[in-house]
């Protein structure tokens, strides 16, 4: 071989290995087949990752307002009475009483007094867990959208009647319909009540506390329920995600009507499997 034929068959290997080997660079590049190790080993490390403690929510027991609470209603709060009970909510759930319901429409008819069996009744809740609290005085229409005067008058026969039937550990107040005003409001705190609003307690020394407090039961049929569930979940996870405390608002009547009842039990059975989870 001459000198000249070496150096151009010297040339062409040299030009080979290059070429191959930018190839092969550029396939390892490419191709994930040709070089799986580094996926390996960042999946391990995905593996024995924890979850983030961010992404953690804390699931309190709702607090279930039962409005309306009444004679009137007597069938009608045995049914709510009796999923609350399967859920085991006797010391999650608040009973809203009215002294004297709806005088416009029936006079003193549902005037507790005249109502031993209900108020035995409500009485024995009491002594499950179950906390009895008030609900206005006749709830009437806006009652307590009234004078100082007038409100007061209201309270003290209120107060008077339930301790008279022996409920004197009376500490919140709802007024019907959200219905308040200022002076209202300042006779309610007098008495030393907390007031229990859509989006807060309003505490006797006047301070507020957030609270989220919703109702999805009113008049809906049995085709509303899963929507109203979605809807309901969704706001009570967003409370706890925010550390808010999620209050249930319930109306005899109301939520027995239709897929009021099934939504309740519902509710409360994916409550329970998310406090589990
Ligand atoms: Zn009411």
């Amino acid at each position: 071989m001459g000198n000249r034929r070496l150096a151009a068959f010297l040339l062409i290997v040299a030009l080979l290995v290059a070429v191959t080997g930018s190839v092969a660079q550029f396939e390892n590049g490419r191709n994930p087949g040709v070089n799986p190790q580094p996926r390996e080993v960042s999946n391990h490390l995905r593996k024995s990752t924890p979850p983030r403690k961010s992404e953690e929510v804390h699931y309190e027991k709702p607090t279930i307002l039962v409005h309306d609470v009444t004679p009137f209603y007597f069938d009608e709060l045995r049914e709510i009475i009796a999923v609350l009970d399967d859920y085991n909510y006797s010391n999650s759930t608040i009973l809203f009483v009215i002294p004297v319901f709806d005088t416009t429409h029936y006079g003193d008819e549902w005037d507790l007094r005249k109502h031993p069996d209900f108020v035995e009744y409500l009485h024995e809740l009491q002594e499950r867990g179950y906390r009895v609290e008030l609900h206005g005085y006749a709830h009437t229409y806006h009652e307590f959208n009234c004078s100082h005067e007038l409100a007061n008058e209201k309270l003290d026969n209120a107060t008077a009647m339930m301790r008279e039937l022996g409920f004197d550990n009376i500490t919140l107040f709802l007024p019907p319909a959200w219905a308040i005003n200022n002076e209202s409001l300042r006779v309610i705190l007098e008495h030393n009540f907390t007031v229990v609003m859509t989006d807060y307690l309003i505490l006797p020394n006047g301070s507020r506390v957030r609270i989220v407090n919703k109702e999805y039961s009113w008049y809906i049929n049995g085709s509303q329920v899963r929507d109203r569930l979605r809807v309901a979940l969704h706001d009570y996870r967003k409370a706890s995600k925010e550390g808010i405390p999620f209050y249930l608002s319930v109306h005899p009547g109301p939520v027995n009507y239709g897929g009021g009842l099934e939504f309740l039990r519902e509710f409360l059975e994916a409550v329970d499997n998310l406090m589990e989870s």
